[in-house]
């Protein structure tokens, strides 16, 4: 699994106790860990939005999928940025996130990207 620092969300390595670039603890950051990629779904920098669905997608926690929804349906958003909430979506499935695709997939005026996300998301969504 990849791990980032969830103060600046550099990538660090999984043994390290500190964060290479910011100096952050990561040691006691396990525990809200979701809690602040949720957060980052919301961060100004589009890469850094990015990055938290991608990990959000990876740990397949249920409790990310409100703040995934609100991305991947966030029109006028980085549409990188809600195809990558669609992959997390899929990777993490459940029924709020097969119906949040098929909406997408359903609607004929979404960006490319964000329904061709949804296509390869869908059938992972179980
Ligand atoms: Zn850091």
């Amino acid at each position: 699994m990849v791990h980032y620092c969830p103060n600046c969300w550099q990538e660090v390595p999984a043994a390290a106790e500190y964060c290479p670039s910011c100096g952050a603890d990561l040691t006691e950051a396990t525990a809200d860990y979701t809690d602040k990629l949720i957060a980052a779904l919301r961060h100004p920098e589009p890469f850094t939005r990015r990055r938290a669905a991608y990990v959000l997608g990876l740990r397949r926690d249920a409790r990310g999928v409100p703040a995934l929804i609100a991305v991947l349906e966030a029109v006028g958003d980085d549409p990188y940025v809600r195809a990558e909430a669609a992959l997390a979506l899929g990777a993490i499935g459940g029924a709020d996130a097969r119906q949040a695709l098929n909406r997408i997939l359903a609607d004929p005026d979404e960006s490319v990207i964000v329904r061709r996300a949804a296509a390869m998301a869908l059938p992972s969504a179980t």
